[in-house]
């Protein structure tokens, strides 16, 4: 017999197994689903970033392991970024690191920053990342609730006297998945003081930091005062050059944290192909604004599409300033599992329970807009039908 680690068993059992299985089910049977589910951008990879690409295969130095912090023109490029975006002047070689995508810098962080025991405040509804890998180093999950009234911001106020004396790091993830909240510098300020003032590394997941709308600039929270001093952010070239499959990514900020990180990783893995950090330092460096603006262009459009599609149905839907999510409440009475189930069988469309966020995301569904605007208006048409 063979026996995975106990600590697997703390990974909380995969709830929407049943789901899954029905969407296989159906697209077995042949039946036209519309996914929308998945926050996986639909559009291709730019063209410049892909040709450049396909020349960095061919240079020798690139086929032998890279440095284990990341090729020093990508992490350049990452720096140099922030300073034209954000106006934060970064130095490359201690607060730079490359990643592996952000999901993989974010796990080990973990890993790095929680021994068994130590409290760690996650944002709840959430990317699932934090809290499987807080469990899984056998740390103490101290859930911060995001609600519509707050507007799907922590309440700092609120988080319980021990919670903030025992954590070792807090979460955040501005603009936000899964509810497309955005914060405000002077919320990220706030964010900041509250963890120096209690010895906590704070973490914003940047992953949306060039999908937002109607004029909303999305901040770096290394923009807040004193923020390099406890805090990291995680930068992922995913979803602003459609590049979800490469997997390349930088963490910037606090320099111990950097550290700590960095040491973690060369013990694990061997950096990114030094290909696909060249084709990363060509996104961050040559594509012109022009091309996120018309990204978020076409992405806007799709929101209108489905928010006006969805209050048709009688599913009120405020547009968010961020993300390419909806999050819409379902119907009274209904559960969020058993909602995305209806839309399913009867709608033949896939949206994710909002409780696969967490518990606080029960009552709603996430809608991502990565379909391309015909399907999005099949979709209202069947979603009106069915509710
Ligand atoms: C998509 C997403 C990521 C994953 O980024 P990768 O760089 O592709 O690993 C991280 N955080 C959030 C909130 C996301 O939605």
């Amino acid at each position: 017999m063979v026996h995975p680690a106990d600590r697997l068993g703390r990974v909380p059992p995969y709830l929407f197994a049943a789901l899954k299985a029905k969407v296989s089910e159906l697209r077995a049977k042949g039946v036209e689903l519309i996914d929308l589910g998945i926050g996986d951008p639909d559009l291709p990879t730019p063209e410049h970033i892909v040709r450049a690409a396909q020349g960095f295969l061919t240079n020798a130095e690139y086929h032998r392991y890279p440095p284990d912090l990341g090729f020093d023109g990508f992490r350049r490029a990452g720096a140099e970024y922030y300073g034209k975006r954000f106006g934060v002047q970064l130095d490359w070689q201690s607060e730079v690191l490359a990643l592996i995508g952000s999901k993989e810098g974010l796990a080990h962080l973990i890993w790095a920053f929680v021994d068994p025991g130590d409290a760690v405040l996650l944002p709840d509804p959430a990317y699932p990342v934090y809290n499987t890998q807080t469990l899984l180093a056998g740390g103490e999950v101290r859930v911060m609730p995001l609600t519509e009234e707050n507007a799907f911001l922590p309440d700092l106020k609120s988080i319980p006297a021990d919670a903030a004396r025992r954590a070792k790091v807090m979460f955040i993830n501005y603009p936000n998945n899964p509810t497309g909240a955005v914060a405000t510098l002077e919320y990220l300020q706030q964010a900041v003081d509250y963890c120096r003032r209690h010895d906590i590394l704070l973490v914003n997941d940047l992953a949306y930091a060039e999908m937002t709308y109607d004029g909303f600039v999305a901040p770096s929270v290394l923009q807040a005062e004193g923020a390099r001093e406890c805090s990291v952010e995680f930068y992922s070239l995913s979803k602003p050059y459609n590049m979800t499959g490469w997997r390349i990514a930088f963490c910037a900020g606090n320099r111990v944290a950097v550290a700590a990180l960095a040491k973690l990783k060369s013990s694990l893995d061997s950096s990114q192909f030094g290909a696909v950090q060249a084709a990363g330092e060509i996104a961050l460096t040559r594509t012109p604004r022009e091309f996120l603006d018309a990204m978020n262009a076409t992405y806007a459009s799709r929101r209108e599409i489905m928010c006006a599609g969805l209050t048709r149905a009688g599913l009120p839907c405020k547009p968010p300033l961020g993300t390419f999510y909806l999050w819409v409440r379902v119907p009274a009475g209904e559960t969020s599992v058993g909602f995305a189930e209806r839309l399913l069988t009867g709608a033949g469309v896939v949206v994710s329970p909002g409780s696969a966020f967490g518990g606080h995301g029960e009552g709603y569904v996430r809608i991502a807009l990565t379909v391309p605007e015909d399907q999005l208006h099949e979709a209202v048409r069947r979603i009106g039908a069915a509710v």
